[in-house]
């Protein structure tokens, strides 16, 4: 390639290429200063790049290629999608949408200052922490509670402060990695204790535990498989079991749940073997954590429950500085937690789409159906599916869901994704047979609207 274009010619084309102060002239009533700028050195670095290595002979495009820069930088990076996934605990896609009155909470106590920790009452020094832990105690039975950053620093902190240098017990059928970034395993490590894996991959029994104590056994673990299911030939060990156990060698016990179910699903009509932490403190385990933004729906945190004077180590161990939660996950954390505690449980958006009856879906399936299927070229229909809770819960469960199953005449489901998410606001759907489905499970009533308009406004030209 680089000997195509002649020497002669790639002079006379970085001669032609504009002043930068005349490109930024151009753009300037329609972009902001800063971003021109940018884009214009970036884009005219790269064509004269190009240029010298005979990689480019016309610079026709520099404007619109200057524009779409300018465009790509200027407008926001973080943006809202609709997920029309059917997974409800979406990791990619933000995990667990927030109640809209939790942020009318968080610009009350955000946008100016607040009592983060300042303890009103003797005007000295507080601590975040009260905010939520009388809440997290009423709503589990828990002796005391603390929150971090998020449940991979939950397992981290108490791991490392019950089991620094010292061994902790754990099934081999528990090892999970979670989300590609959390193994237990690495976790373990990084956090000093030393793991003592016991029983296999599909049973484990409590004598597998039991045999395993020794003088350097600080902790009895157990983690939540949350993104996988086994049934078959399979045993484990079940919290009590492990919480007796702990009881006669004098061991603390510790269960990552992961999720941070609240809600009894059972009650609600959905069938669950899922503990919710009230079932975990429950059945005298020490220490449960478990993730914010799962099962429980509200933002970022990791939540640690149990005895008060394990939580009071906890507490003090200097890594909890570090790993310390924000004022605005807090502020969302405790909105949450009121919910719960008065009944408004199904408001919680995570909780009303898992909860969502087949019937409302079917509708809200049908009625997009009814804009979108008759755009020309559009080929769809309403199908039953199952959608699935995903972020690491209920793995074992398939929610029955409607999906508008659609194809397009000329592009493939590929294609037709592809130009879904590049939409200002990006449509993320699955390929299931060649076709590609939009779960309505986890779309709202408004944004049926706004795939109709999105549709419209990219198949039907003019
Ligand atoms: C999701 C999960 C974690 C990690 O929690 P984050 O809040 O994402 O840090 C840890 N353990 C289990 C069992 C999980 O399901």
């Amino acid at each position: 390639m680089g000997d195509k274009i002649p020497l002669s010619m790639r002079e006379e084309l970085l001669r032609k290429l504009p002043q930068v102060s005349k490109i930024v002239e151009h753009f300037r009533d329609r972009y902001n200063e800063t971003y021109i700028k940018s884009a214009v050195r970036e884009v005219l670095d790269r064509y004269r790049r190009e240029i010298l290595h005979g990689d480019r002979e016309s610079i026709d495009n520099l404007l619109t290629d200057i524009e779409l820069r300018i465009r790509e930088i200027s407008y926001f990076s973080l943006k809202k999608v609709i997920n029309a996934s059917g997974v409800i605990i979406n990791t990619n896609l933000g995990r667990s949408p927030i109640h809209p009155q939790a942020l009318e909470f968080l610009e009350r106590v955000a946008i100016g200052y607040s009592n983060l920790e300042f303890n009103l009452d003797t005007g000295s020094r507080g601590h975040r922490n009260e905010h939520v832990e009388w809440l997290l105690c009423q709503l589990t039975g828990s002796e005391s509670a603390f929150v971090v950053n998020n449940n991979a620093g939950a397992v981290y902190l108490v791991l490392n402060t019950l089991a620094k240098d010292r061994e902790v017990i754990l099934s081999r059928g528990e090892l999970v990695e979670i989300g590609g970034s959390f193994r237990i395993p690495e976790i373990m490590e990084s956090s000093g204790a030393i793991l003592r894996e016991v029983g296999t991959t599909n049973r484990t029994r409590i004598s597998d535990y039991e045999r395993a104590i020794g003088e350097n056994t600080a902790l009895l673990m157990k983690v939540h498989r949350s993104n996988f299911y086994m049934e078959g030939f399979v045993e484990e060990v079940s919290l009590r079991e492990l919480v007796q156990l702990g009881k006669r060698y004098v061991l603390p016990t510790f269960y990552d749940s992961g999720s941070g179910l609240m809600v009894d699903l059972g009650e609600k009509g959905i069938s669950s073997t899922e503990p919710t932490l009230k079932d975990c403190i429950d059945s005298g385990i020490d220490i449960v954590s478990a993730s914010g933004d799962k099962l429980l729906g509200s933002a970022q945190a990791g939540i640690i429950l149990g005895r008060r004077e394990l939580i009071e180590r906890v507490k003090k161990n200097p890594m909890s500085r570090a790993l310390r939660i924000d004022k605005l996950c807090l502020g969302v954390l405790e909105f949450t937690l009121r919910l719960y505690l008065e009944g408004r449980e199904e408001e919680i958006p995570i909780i009303a789409m898992l909860l969502q009856k087949p019937d409302v879906i079917k509708a809200r399936a049908y009625r997009l159906l009814s804009f979108i299927g008759v755009i020309p070229g559009i080929e769809a229909e309403v199908i039953r599916e199952f959608s699935r809770p995903g972020g690491g819960s209920l793995p074992e469960l398939k929610l029955e869901t409607y999906c508008v199953a659609v194809r397009h005449k000329d592009l493939s489901p590929d294609k037709l994704s592809e130009k879904l998410r590049g939409l200002e606001i990006p449509i993320i759907g699955r390929i299931k047979d060649e076709r590609l489905l939009l779960d309505m499970r986890t779309v709202s009533d408004e944004e049926v609207l706004i795939i109709d308009r999105s549709f419209r406004a990219l198949f039907l030209q003019g």
